[in-house]
């Protein structure tokens, strides 16, 4: 349930709130959540509290209903803390509600999107294969028409959230002779079904403590009112608005990480000495938290400015791979010079930036990796370049 008070809040208040709530238990709870390689349930029971599973979802349907901007300001304080939190509620606010609300049936829209808002109901977001990962739209899970049903068959993999979701938004093949996105559909199937098991793996290189799982089907029965929207074939070009709206949430969030990562390592060398004064004495140390900070900044106001013209109404899509682009180069680089300006503490012991630093790299890999987003925009712009030198305006806004 989200706390009455925190549905009366108007905006302010809850971006203050959920500022205090990150300062005072997120931060504090990471060296718990760490030792324990889990998010503390009572870290998850106050996030639901708190309403985050609900900042995408319109009041109408429970949710919080906040905008994008309002959505990437919140990013931007919960991910000062580590993203692993963020993870747990992540295909919840963007991924699955989003294609829900835009293509679901108003019946799928009642059902699913109240239990989502209060983080009863935990939908992972089922796209990644072992033969499909850049390449999603070569999946080989199937969907059979069985009378009435669908039978689901197939393995995904990497899926955030995948062994304790209630339900997966899964993307099968419902047309085996069609081998590209055409043949593609989005069906809703339960978690518990017979025939789903899922896998931890045995290894993370960030984000340990909430691990991607492996989803395996075999003639899992899905009802076709499962099917998302009620249309076959449509499956990818129905998840691209979460896509979009991910790919903008991962960008804040990686404005989130920089923040702390800058602010952690201001800290430190403001108090490590050597050479008879603090470290932050020294030029060259200045001049990469200046530098850094700058490139934060531009990452921040990029994450901004896609979230209004997204409010206008329309989906600025070359803008966002931009932002999720250089956002997540960004946190890259920002850890990297904060483990280097920590010196062995950045390597040993339990200091929050290398950490950090491990859980960022995995944000230039998912929602579109960066040479994705780099071929896919040259390539559009070469596409759509005119005869008079211009691009068109979707570029712009
Ligand atoms: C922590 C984490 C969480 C994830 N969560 C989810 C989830 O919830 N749901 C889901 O469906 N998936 C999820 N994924 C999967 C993620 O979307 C894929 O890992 C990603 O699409 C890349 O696919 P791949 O790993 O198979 O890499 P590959 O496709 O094998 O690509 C490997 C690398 O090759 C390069 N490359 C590939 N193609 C090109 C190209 N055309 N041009 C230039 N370079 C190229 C890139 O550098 C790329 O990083 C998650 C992954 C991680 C790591």
């Amino acid at each position: 349930m989200i706390d009455q008070d925190v549905l009366r809040h108007d905006f302010s208040a809850h971006l203050a709130k959920i500022a205090e709530f990150t300062n005072d238990e997120l931060i504090p709870a990471e060296p718990e959540m760490v030792d324990d390689g889990a998010v503390p349930q009572r870290i998850l029971d106050r996030m639901a509290a708190l309403g985050l599973f609900g900042i995408s979802i319109p009041r109408r349907y429970g949710g919080l209903g906040w905008t994008m901007e309002q959505q990437v300001r919140l990013t931007f304080e919960f991910t000062r803390a580590s993203c692993v939190y963020r993870s747990r509620f992540s295909t919840v606010i963007g991924l699955c509600s989003q294609a829900i609300l835009d293509h679901g049936t108003e019946a799928q829209r009642q059902e699913m999107l109240p239990a989502m808002a209060t983080g009863d109901l935990v939908m992972a977001f089922a796209l990644t294969e072992e033969e499909a990962g850049s390449d999603a739209a070569h999946l080989r899970t199937t969907a059979i028409r069985d009378g009435g049903d669908y039978l689901v068959s197939g393995s995904k993999r990497y899926i955030t959230n995948g062994a304790w979701a209630d339900a997966f938004l899964t993307f099968a093949r419902t047309d085996p002779g069609e081998p590209g996105a055409a043949g593609v559909s989005a069906l809703i199937v339960d978690a518990r079904a017979p025939g789903v098991t899922t896998e931890l793996p045995r290894y993370m290189n960030g984000h340990a403590e909430a691990p991607v799982a492996e989803i395996r089907f075999q003639d899992v029965r899905a009802g076709s009112e499962r099917l998302l929207g009620g249309v076959e074939g449509r499956g990818l070009k129905m998840a691209l608005r979460g896509i979009n709206h991910a790919r903008l949430h991962v960008a804040a969030t990686c404005v989130g990480q920089a923040t702390r990562m800058l602010e952690e390592t201001t800290a430190h060398v403001t108090g490590r000495e050597q050479f008879g004064g603090p470290l932050a004495d020294l030029g060259a140390v200045r001049s990469t938290l200046g530098e850094s900070y700058a490139e934060l900044e531009a990452g921040r106001a990029l994450v901004i400015e896609c979230a209004r013209t997204f409010d206008q109404g329309e989906i600025p899509r070359h803008r966002i791979a931009a932002a999720k682009l250089y956002c997540s180069e960004m946190a890259g680089k920002v850890a990297d010079r904060c483990v280097q300006l920590l010196g062995g503490a950045g390597i040993v012991g339990p200091h929050p930036v290398p950490r950090m630093w491990r859980d960022v790299r995995a944000l230039r890999i998912y929602e579109g990796s960066s040479p994705i987003h780099q071929r896919n925009l040259g390539r559009a712009m070469i596409e759509q370049v005119g005869a008079d030198g211009t691009l068109p305006d979707t570029f712009r806004r």
